[in-house]
């Protein structure tokens, strides 16, 4: 088989690949309520039926897994790999300077919502394989596209889809990044809370999600304003702290810098810096011993839970992090929200315990809920396969990657994430002007291509 023959055949499908790209994008495909054969709304249906007519025009097999997923194929039978994408987005949102759903192609980008994530990559997977059967080139293994459309809210699609059907032994989704991720940490979303009436402590409020180091954090409190400031002083954090009168009490502000809770270290914790400095005041009980409570398990700086009694590291997956990321006092309770990312060496049943034993010893009620890590050994001759294809078409050197967040392949045995974002390049997903240059459109049907080769071949 001559691969460069492969690649020839690829590039001539450029203008079609941009064609159909177009062609999907304007199937607007965020989720709405659902209706009948349509789970995710009426919109990912026409997405997803569009999407398997295509392919039908292009001589492959199609099934449609009641309006959840979509499976494409040409060999019956048992496939040896299996490529998992996602026809659903996020709604356009603000911002756009171009039509979301309308693809332009300018100095080689083509935009729209969805061109990289992940109708983009979907499209580079359905030409490499078609080059592959165009040309005849016998794949002994059998390769097969799942399309599904419920990745942005959660991927109960791959649930559905689980339920009624086999997936293959090896799978990669191209939905992340290049090289290829083969390790996720497992998460634990704890939530916990306690009663905390308290005439001084009167308002608590930091973050809005769990999974984002919160960059604002207020509290009104009735004391003394240059007792607040000595605190903030004593407390020495880097976040801005500012005050100001509000009805009789002194409204404290904390403004840090948001990060994603899988990088904590890249952000700086409004709400530990304002508890710190709360933790010096006088609050009355029990708002003293819950504040300087959680001041002392979840200190200002700390990202790797150590306070806590649940640090851990190991040499594949890196440090377990942990980030305090929402916390109100509402009605006279205090409630929280912890997002931590732990590595394969731990587990939810463990690390849950220690940070439940942590959260009652200084007197709240713990929730514990968690996702196990995933991992594929990178030494595994189908990361190999998936390397070596990477390494053929960039020249680039292929790593494995481990990550703190999770993909579409989280849990699902022996996938890995391969694809498609690359180091450097801002493709603005889940932004306004999302793009995909064409030439990556390309390279990536190339690099599949070779890809579908070295596993199946
Ligand atoms: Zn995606």
């Amino acid at each position: 088989m001559n691969i460069q023959k492969v690649f020839e055949k690829i590039e001539s499908l450029r203008p079609e690949m941009i064609n159909t790209l177009g062609d999907l994008v304007a199937c607007q495909s965020f989720r709405t309520p659902a209706a009948e054969g349509a789970p995710f709304g009426v919109g990912a249906r026409a997405c997803l039926d569009r999407f398997l007519e295509i392919c039908r025009g292009l001589g492959f097999k199609t099934e449609n897994v009641d309006g959840y997923a979509g499976r494409v194929y040409s060999t019956d039978g048992e496939s040896a790999l299996g490529i998992l994408a996602h026809l659903d987005t996020v709604p356009a949102g603000e911002g756009w300077t171009r039509e979301p759903y309308k693809i332009s192609v300018e100095d080689g980008k083509i935009y729209g919502r969805g061109t990289m994530d992940d109708k983009g990559p979907a499209v580079s997977v359905l030409y490499a394989m078609y080059a592959l059967k165009e040309l005849g080139i016998s794949l002994p293994g059998g390769v097969e596209l799942i399309v599904g459309t419920d990745e942005e809210c959660g991927s109960s699609d791959m649930e559905y889809y689980r339920s009624k059907k086999s997936l293959p032994p090896q799978l990669f989704t191209p939905d992340a990044c290049y090289p290829l991720i083969n390790i996720e940490k497992g998460r634990i979303a704890a939530k916990f809370s306690a009663d905390c009436l308290s005439e001084t402590l009167i308002g608590l409020h930091g973050g809005k999600t769990l999974n984002a180091v919160p960059a604002l954090a207020t509290a009104a409190v009735k004391l003394d304003k240059s007792d607040l400031i000595t605190a903030a002083k004593k407390a020495g954090c880097t976040a801005n702290i500012t005050f100001e009168d509000e009805g009789g009490a002194v409204k404290i502000t904390a403004s840090g810098v948001s990060a994603h809770a899988s990088t904590p270290e890249a952000g700086d914790n409004a709400l530990t810096a304002l508890i710190k400095l709360l933790s010096l005041c006088d609050l009355g009980e029990p708002a003293n011993g819950l504040i300087r409570g959680l001041n002392k398990i979840f200190p200002y700086g700390e990202t790797d839970g150590q306070s806590a009694g649940v640090s851990a590291k190991d040499g594949v997956s890196g440090a377990l992090t942990l980030v305090l990321s929402v916390l109100d006092l509402e009605g006279g309770r205090l409630t929280g929200g912890i997002d931590i990312r732990f590595p394969v060496c731990e587990s939810v049943g463990s690390v849950g315990k220690k940070l439940s034993a942590a959260l009652e010893s200084i007197g709240f009620v713990p929730e514990i809920n968690g996702t196990e890590p995933h991992c594929v050994p990178s030494d595994s001759p189908f990361v190999k396969k998936l390397l070596d294809a990477y390494e053929a078409v960039t020249g680039l050197r292929g790593e494995p990657l481990a990550i703190g967040g999770g993909t579409y392949v989280h849990g699902i045995p022996g996938g890995v994430a391969f694809g498609c974002e690359v180091e450097g390049e801002d493709n603005r997903i889940h932004g306004a002007d999302e793009f995909i240059s064409a030439d990556a459109l390309v390279t990536n049907a190339k690099i599949f291509a070779r890809a579908i080769v070295n596993v199946c071949g």
